[in-house]
Parts: structure tokens; C-alpha cells; sequence
């Protein structure tokens, strides 16, 4: 039994009730309830699990490690620094090899590949 759902994605696509494997911040919080776009497929996490999600971020003191820089430049590339208690988290180090993806207009994901 499919439940409709009152409001659409974003993208004007229709949302389905659905469970979704959540990971955030490298922390795995299972299979979760979730409404996930028919059309582009992004997911929408039910409010208790966004909840929880918070406070185990919380808990961890992840948050804490939020930092603001500056862009520099460096030949025809932008640098942005990473501050040492960030790449010490993350395991970064000089010549890591990252993966950089644009989910959005003004956010900038980076993914840790070695
Ligand atoms: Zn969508």
C-alpha cells in the first residue's frame, strides 16, 4: 500500500515512501524511513530520523569542528585550506587524492579517496 505523500520534491517529481540506507558523517545509522524522489532521487528524511542524526553528530562533537576559511589562489586554481583539527578528523594529509562534488549552487562536497 503506497501512501501518497502531500508535497512534491523540488524538482516537481512525486515522493515515495521508501528505506533508505543513511550514512552521515562517516557515522552509519541503518536503514531508515525515508521519502525518496521518483524522478531525481534525492531523499527526504523523516523528521525523528533527522533528529537523531543531530544529536549523535552532536554527540560526537562533529559540528564542533565546523570552520570558516578563505579561498586562496594558487596559479589558475582556488585553494581552500583545510584547518589541521579538520584533516586530522578526516585523516587528510598533504597529497591525499580527493574527489570533489557540486551537490548544489553554493555547497561543495569533498570525498577522501586516499
Ligand atoms: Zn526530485
Amino acid at each position: 500500500m503506497n501512501k501518497e505523500i502531500p508535497y512534491k520534491c523540488s524538482c516537481g517529481g512525486e515522493l515515495k515512501k521508501s528505506k533508505v540506507e543513511v550514512e552521515f558523517f562517516g557515522i552509519n545509522f541503518g536503514l531508515r524511513d525515508a521519502e525518496v524522489c521518483t524522478l531525481c532521487g534525492s531523499e527526504y528524511l523523516d523528521q525523528d530520523t533527522m533528529k537523531e542524526i543531530e544529536a549523535e553528530v552532536k554527540k560526537k562533537n562533529i559540528f564542533g569542528l565546523e570552520r570558516k576559511v578563505s579561498v586562496t589562489k594558487s596559479g589558475n586554481s582556488l585553494v581552500i585550506r583545510i584547518p589541521p583539527e579538520i584533516a586530522e578528523f578526516l585523516g587528510i594529509h598533504y597529497k591525499s587524492i580527493v574527489q570533489l562534488f557540486p551537490v548544489d549552487k553554493d555547497k561543495l562536497e569533498v570525498k577522501i579517496v586516499s
